[in-house]
């Protein structure tokens, strides 16, 4: 297919920053952020400043993701943080089931279902995170469990849902230690993900869908990823801290 798929650079600061630091950044990079038809930029601050980040980046190109959210919308769920409310504040994408909310936080494959279902219900993007441990890779698992992986998550989404949506691939074994896939590798599981998604879908949602590369990603091995054929963007941790860097990254997108 001739589909042209629009790169998506999202930062993932995890548990980083505090509010004053988020706000120097924002005001650091807020205009001048690529025009969103030519890339979009996503910034994924901890939750606790949504709706600052909302309010900073209102009328920029600048999109903003929670890093997480429960699947139900309200109730005796003890500091858990609500699609609903994240929705009412302006939220634009959530990242569900990053290796360290699955690892740390046992969140399962059926949990990162809902949540993707949740986030759907309250109109934002989710951006589903899948990737295998080294071990898996080591003993030539990586392509059953990650298909696998995105086969659960996407259970119930409709194609119009699975067109829309982002996943990314990130590697655990990549993520925070500066060892990234050659971008060949990357490609190569990120291709497996796209042929799964035909074969739950069809070849036009297959082409449709975003799929990114996290892991160790920085403004100087990002062009060759992004060069790769099915390399869609990146989610990137360390390397979306800092302003300069976060908008290097846009840059080679751009
Ligand atoms: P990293 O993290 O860029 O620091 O490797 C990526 C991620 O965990 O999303």
């Amino acid at each position: 297919g001739d589909i042209v798929r629009k790169p998506i650079i999202a930062g993932n600061w995890k548990m980083n920053k505090t509010l004053a630091e988020a706000e120097e950044f924002v005001q650091a990079v807020k205009n001048n952020i690529p025009a969103n038809d030519v890339v979009d930029a996503v910034v994924g601050a901890p939750n606790i400043f949504t709706q600052k980040l909302v309010e900073w980046t209102e009328g920029t190109d600048l999109k903003v993701a929670a890093q997480n959210s429960y699947f139900e919308d309200e109730g005796a769920f003890t500091g858990e943080t609500s699609p609903k409310a994240l929705a009412d504040l302006g939220t634009d994408y959530v990242i569900i089931g990053h290796s360290e909310r699955r690892d740390i936080f046992g969140e399962t494959d059926e949990e990162v279902n809902k949540k993707a279902h949740a986030v759907f219900n309250h109109k934002m993007l989710p951006i589903i995170c899948v990737g295998e441990s080294l071990d898996q890779r080591e003993a030539g698992e990586t392509n059953e469990w990650v298909s696998g992986q995105v086969k659960a998550a996407l259970e119930g989404l409709t194609a119009e849902q699975v067109k829309e949506l982002v996943l990314a691939y990130e590697p655990i074994w990549a993520i925070g230690t500066g060892k990234t896939a050659t971008s060949e590798q990357a490609n190569d599981t990120i291709k497996v993900i796209r042929e799964t998604v035909q074969e739950l879908y069809d070849e036009e949602t297959a082409e449709a869908v975003r799929i990114q590369y996290g892991g160790s990603v920085k403004p100087d091995n990002i062009a060759e990823l992004l060069d790769q054929s099915d390399i869609d963007g990146a989610l990137v941790g360390g390397a979306s801290l800092e302003a300069d860097s976060f908008l290097k990254l846009l840059e080679a997108a751009d």
